[in-house]
Order: structure tokens, then sequence, then C-alpha cells
């Protein structure tokens, strides 16, 4: 990020979402061109947090490592997060918070991060999720009673919104809310794999409030009210300090103020917190990534094999590029991501899962190389890196899975591309309200003809770019009229039932994916090259690189769309569902 480089407040398309309009072959320049510099307070208030940070968690390693181990954060470490003000890190200042932006709080979150992920966990599970619902939807009442507790850490918040039953499908929960005849409600129910479940003060509670079918409501419930109760720490593979555990609600009376974004809202509230949320994971997955890279170069700096350091050899520095190259491109993502979300966007769900699922990964492919980096001492519990693997392995399930945040991707694309088709509009919108019902309301409608102009013909980025983006620029223009080209092609073919088509959504995602990552990339490169960046030179070889990766890949994608071995692979998936074992033996 750099000072000086701004995107002109009235230039930004505010209702307008950049990477959906790539389904229809427009790149929004003047929301994705130049790159967003961060806010003047913003930047003076994390030099201290950062800081701060720093140096209360410097030299903690073998505490983490412990923590780890023990499946345990000491209550005198979460008061030393709470003296330190980070569970007010957005809560504004007129209730005792910092009130940081969203591109700031996630900045603390790489910071806390690049140290250790359960510090992120307990931290980000307040803030991102636990309370976000007050700060988005609660009355001035709500606010005004809970944010200064919160603030201060004094109130702890998780977001209980899990059950056995309902994971991905959470529009089947089951917990129920009652109301009384004096306007109070009764809740019941069990949600599970709750992040700071056992050390919280308030949860934010998604609970049915007409019948089986009928609408879901969220609650703010406090941990001490007679029948809330949680379950033991659960024995995780990752993230093992950060608290995990069932909460139960039993015959839980809920005064009617509790109620959050009113009655029957509670599926809009929990996809409005998510959403605004997702720049937290991604700032974490940043300074995981970071750390990632730190240590990595170091050990193929230090680790001599075959008379030289490991460092000289190819593959070694392969990996490392890759790290490079997928740290900067989650990071410049995250951070588009934050400013439209800071400057008052109003829809930001296609990016904030695009930003969720490419950090996500990211972090993963770089875990795994510098792993292997390591290679023997990776490998050990000596070192940090196995620890790191299995910490960000939860960062592609928690938070909507990879999988249907793919899928909302190409969907919510697509329904854009084919925008007056109510019947796909309206099953997009479901896929969230009813993810069950959404998937499989279009059927019957097959066969009609959804021939939609797709606004195919804008194509060229206007902005002049620096020389040596210039083929990164090319790479993405062509592709977004190759995205448009797919995305009419696969709603002419298959209308409505393209909503169970999930082979074809994936690939139209992960060409959004590319491009969308790689237009952040792009733009950060070239506003470092305008405002004089010393590494500009090098951020502009990152870009480049990711574009011709990028390329290979939307290629492949494009290709499989119509030469493919889809109904191999579903075949295949069906013996083996069948028989529920593989068949073959040597002997
Ligand atoms: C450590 C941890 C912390 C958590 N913290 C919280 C929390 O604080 N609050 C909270 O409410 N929840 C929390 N969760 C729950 C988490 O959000 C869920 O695990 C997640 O939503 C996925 O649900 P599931 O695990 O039941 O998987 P399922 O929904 O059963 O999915 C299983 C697999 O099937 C795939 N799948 C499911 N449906 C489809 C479909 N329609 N199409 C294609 N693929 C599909 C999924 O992608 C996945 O790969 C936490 C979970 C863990 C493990």
């Amino acid at each position: 990020m750099n000072d000086t480089a701004t995107t002109p407040a009235d230039s930004l398309r505010r209702d307008q979402s950049a990477a959906k309009k790539l389904f229809v072959g427009e790149i929004l320049e003047e929301n994705l061109f130049p790159y967003p510099a961060i806010r003047a307070r913003d930047r003076e208030i994390l030099g201290t947090v950062v800081e701060a940070i720093d140096g209360f968690l410097d030299g903690k390693e073998q505490d983490f490592k412990h923590w780890d181990r023990d499946a345990h954060q000491p209550e005198e470490f979460i008061q030393g997060l709470r003296d330190m003000g980070l569970f007010g890190l957005i809560i504004p200042e007129e209730h005792g918070g910092l009130g940081l932006s969203n591109g700031a709080y996630a900045r603390v979150l790489t910071q806390t991060s690049s140290h250790d992920a359960s510090v992120s966990l307990t931290i980000g599970a307040h803030s991102s999720i636990g309370m976000k619902g007050i700060l988005l939807s609660g009355t001035p009442e709500q606010r005004a009673k809970y944010l200064p507790k919160l603030a201060s850490g004094e109130y702890i918040a998780a977001f209980c919104l899990t059950e056995s039953g309902a994971g991905s499908d959470a529009a089947s929960i089951r917990t129920t809310a009652k109301k009384n005849a004096d306007g109070t409600w009764t809740l019941n129910g069990e949600k599970i794999w709750i992040t700071n479940g056992g050390i919280a003060q308030i949860y934010t509670v998604f609970a049915r409030t007409e019948g089986t079918d009928g609408k879901i409501t969220a609650f703010i419930v406090e941990a001490a009210w007679p029948g809330v109760s949680h379950g033991a720490h659960e024995d995780k593979m990752g993230i093992r300090a950060s608290s995990t555990t069932v909460v139960s609600f039993s015959d839980v009376k809920i005064p009617a103020e509790n109620v959050l974004g009113g009655e029957g809202k509670g599926f809009k509230v929990a996809m409005a917190i998510l959403n605004n949320g997702r720049t937290g994971l991604g700032g974490g997955a940043v300074g995981g990534m970071k750390t990632l890279i730190r240590l990595a170069t170091r050990q193929a700096s230090e680790r001599r094999q075959f008379g030289q350091p490991i460092a000289n050899y190819g593959l070694v520095r392969e990996k490392i590029a890759q790290m490079m190259v997928d740290c900067f491109a989650a990071e410049s993502t995250v951070w588009m991501l934050a400013h439209y979300i800071d400057s008052g966007c109003d829809d930001y769900a296609t990016e904030a899962a695009i930003s969720k699922v490419f950090a996500s990964d990211a972090i993963q492919r770089c875990g795994q190389e510098a792993l292997q980096i390591a290679a023997g001492n990776g490998f050990m519990r000596e070192y940090p890196y196995e620890q790191i693997v299995r910490d960000s392995r939860i960062l592609s399930i928690f938070e909507g899975t990879n999988e249907i945040l793919r899928l909302f991707v190409g969907l919510s694309g697509l329904k854009d591309a084919g925008g007056s088709l109510s019947e796909l509009k309206a099953a997009v919108d479901d896929i969230f309200n009813n993810p069950i019902k959404g998937f499989g309301m279009l059927s019957g409608y097959a066969g009609q003809r959804l021939s939609q102009a797709t606004g195919v013909g804008r194509d060229r980025i206007a902005s002049r770019l620096h020389a040596d983006l210039g083929e990164a620029q090319k790479t993405f223009e062509k592709y977004a009229l190759e995205l448009a080209k797919a995305s009419d092609y696969l709603l002419r073919r298959f209308g409505k039932s393209v909503v169970d088509r999930q082979f074809e959504l994936k690939r139209v995602a992960d060409i959004a994916i590319d491009l969308f990552v790689g237009l952040c990339t792009l733009s950060r490169a070239n506003t470092l090259s305008v405002d004089g960046d010393p590494h500009a030179a090098q951020a502009r070889s990152i870009a480049s690189v990711f574009a011709q990766q990028a390329k290979r890949r939307m290629a492949g994608n494009i290709r499989r769309l119509t030469k493919n071995e889809d109904k191999e692979i579903d075949g295949i998936a069906g013996f083996a569902l069948e028989r529920g074992s593989y068949p073959w033996d040597v002997i």
C-alpha cells in the first residue's frame, strides 16, 4: 500500500460490483484503478498498534507452541489482549473502541497472524463475526449497552450459527425461539464448533422463529443467563489454542429488545456479518504467508546441500517466487475489498467471496511449499511449519466452505449476466437465504432459451499503465471477454438448470477469481510504479507472472467448458459411492 495514490471517492461506482461486471466482459476501471491508499488516520494508528502487538507477542514462540499442544490459551494472556485494546479495534471511539476501518482492522490481524493464528482467531471471531451484528444492525440501545463492554474485552463475543445438521446448509438450523405472550422469547437448541464458545460472554445466536420452514431471527444472548451453557474445548487439528465448543440453550428467556436486526431478518444479518468480516480472515492469511516467506528464505539461504545453499537451486527458487506471487496477489485483493467496504459500496459479496477463496487457498499452497523447502525439519514439531500448515487448513472450511463460495461467485456473476431473468436472480439470492432450495428451485424451467445480451463490447482498460504491464493488461482484457462469452454460452445451453451445473460453475468462478485477483494485482503494481516505490519493478514482475499463470488456467477453464471428462468423472464418483470402497488389488 502506498501513501499518495487514491481512488478518488467520486469516481468509485458504489452501486456496482467490479467482479460481477467481469461476467459481462466489462472491466470496471473506476473501481479498480488507481490502487487505493490506506487512510492517513489508519496509518497513524496502525503504526502504534502494530508496534505494540510485536512488543507483546515477540518472544512468545515457545508459549504458542505449548498452548497449541495443550489446546489452551491462558486467561492472563487473554487479559493482555484486552489491555492492548485488541477487542475494541472496530468499535467506534464513542463506545470506547479504536474505530479502525475494515482495512486497518485486517492489517492488525495480519500482524497477530504473523505470530500465531490462534491469537488472531480469538480477536477475529470476536470482531469479525461475534459482535459485528451489533455494529451493523444493532439498535442505538443495543449499541450503547453492549459496545463499551465489548470494546474493553470485558465481554468477548461469539457467532452461533452452525448446528450438527446445519453446516453449509445453514438455513436448515433447528434451534428455535418461541415468542411468549409478554414479548420475550424462549430459546432452545444446540450450536456446534463455536469459536470463542468457551470464553464468550455474548453470543449472536441464530434461531428459527416460525416453524420449520419459517424465518430465522438473530438474537443477542448473554452467557450468564439461565439455561446457557457451553461444552468442553474441542480437540482440533489446528488453531488448537483457540476456544471452540458446543454452546447450548435450554429454555433461555430472551428479552424482546435483544432481537438483532428485526424479526425474521436473521439470515440477512448473518450474511451481512460474514461478508463484512471476510477481510479479517484475508488479512490473517496474508500475515501467515509473510511469516512463511521469512522462514523459507532464511532456511533456503542457510541450508547447504551438494556444497551450496539450497537457495541456489531452481526448484527451491521456484517455490519461493510462487509464495511471493501468492502473497502479493492475496494482499492486493484483500485490501481492495477493504477499500470497497470502507468506502460504502453496496455490493461487494462477490469480491468478498473471491478474496476469501483466494487468500485461504494461497496460504495453504505457501505452507506446503515452505514446509517442503525445510523438508525433514519442516516435518518436525520443533519447527513452526507444521503448525502453520495445520492452523491454515481451517481457512477453506469455515465462514463458508470454498466450494460453496466458488458456487456463489459463479452464480452471482451469471445472475448479473442473465440480469433480466428474474427466476435465475431469485435462485442466486436464495442460495444464501436457503441454500438447498436455492440450488434446486429452478428445475422445470429448462428448455426455455435464455438468450441474454451480455454487454460484450467494452474491453479496453483506458488508464495508461506502465509498459511492463502491457501484456498482463491484454490478458485480462481478453479473458474478461472470454468470461462473458462463457457466461452467455452457459445461460443459453443450460438455462436455469445452470444452478445445478457445478463443474461449469466452478470453471467460470475460477476464471472470475483469476481476473479479479489479477486486476487488483495489476492495479497495485501500477500504482506502486507511479508512486516511485523502491520495489516497484519487482511488483510489476509479480503482476506479470500472475497474469501469465492466470492466462494458462483461464484458457484451460474455457477449453474445459466444452471439452472435458466431466461425464467420466461423475461416473467414477458414482461407482465409488455405490460400492463404498476401491475394488482392485494386485494380489
Ligand atoms: C474450528 C472451527 C471453528 C468454527 N467456528 C464457527 C463459529 O464460530 N460459528 C459458527 O457458526 N460456525 C463455526 N464453524 C462451522 C463452520 O462454519 C462449518 O464447519 C462450515 O460452514 C461447513 O459446514 P460443515 O463442516 O458442516 O460441512 P458440510 O456443510 O457438511 O460440507 C461438507 C462438504 O460438502 C461440501 N458441500 C456442502 N454442500 C455442498 C453443495 N451444495 N455443493 C457442493 N458442495 C457442497 C462442502 O464444501 C464440504 O466440502 C467452525 C468450524 C470449525 C471446524
